[in-house]
């Protein structure tokens, strides 16, 4: 079992204590992922990347649906979060938009960088993919993305 290091280094607002052992969890998910990475850092690089962002990602997304879907945690405690890093701030912005509910992470809306000015393969409505493949008379071959593994995150699906 890795040791869990508390990250609680400046006072926590009230209502910390309650959400504190999954957000445990999460930190015991990525040491554990984080162990494992020398062994197999050859073949399962990019594995284990994704992995680490999905448990990011993760984490973000019950923070944001703790404050603004069961609204269950203060404005304190929700700004406190950001700060400490338990979540990520701009990821959540786009969540909030509409046709981003679903955003895998923001590494997949940046155009230019490696994807030819276009935003990421997983952005692209699994109808759209199924209609492109039927054109070509193919089938998909997308599976998971090349920067964070994602399976698909448009809204739509
Ligand atoms: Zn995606
Ligand atoms: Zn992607």
């Amino acid at each position: 079992m890795p040791r869990i290091v508390t990250r609680r280094t400046k006072k926590a607002p009230e209502g910390f204590s309650k959400i504190e052992p999954t957000l445990q969890d999460f930190e015991v998910r990525l040491k554990d992922i984080q162990d494992t990475k020398e062994s197999k850092v050859s073949s399962k690089g990019n594995e284990n990347l994704w992995k680490i962002m999905q448990v990011h990602h993760e984490r973000s997304r019950y923070i944001y649906t703790l404050f603004y879907k069961r609204k269950l945690i203060s404005r304190d405690l929700y700004q406190w979060l950001l700060r400490e890093k338990y979540a990520d701030k701009q990821l959540i912005a786009k969540w909030r938009k509409k046709g981003y509910e679903k955003l895998c992470c923001l590494r997949c809306i940046q155009t230019g960088e490696s994807n030819n000015g276009t935003t990421c393969i997983c952005r692209v409505p699994h109808a759209q993919l199924e209609h492109d493949a039927a054109n070509k008379g193919t089938k998909i071959t997308f599976k998971q993305c090349v920067h964070c593994g994602c399976h698909g995150c448009a809204s739509t699906d």
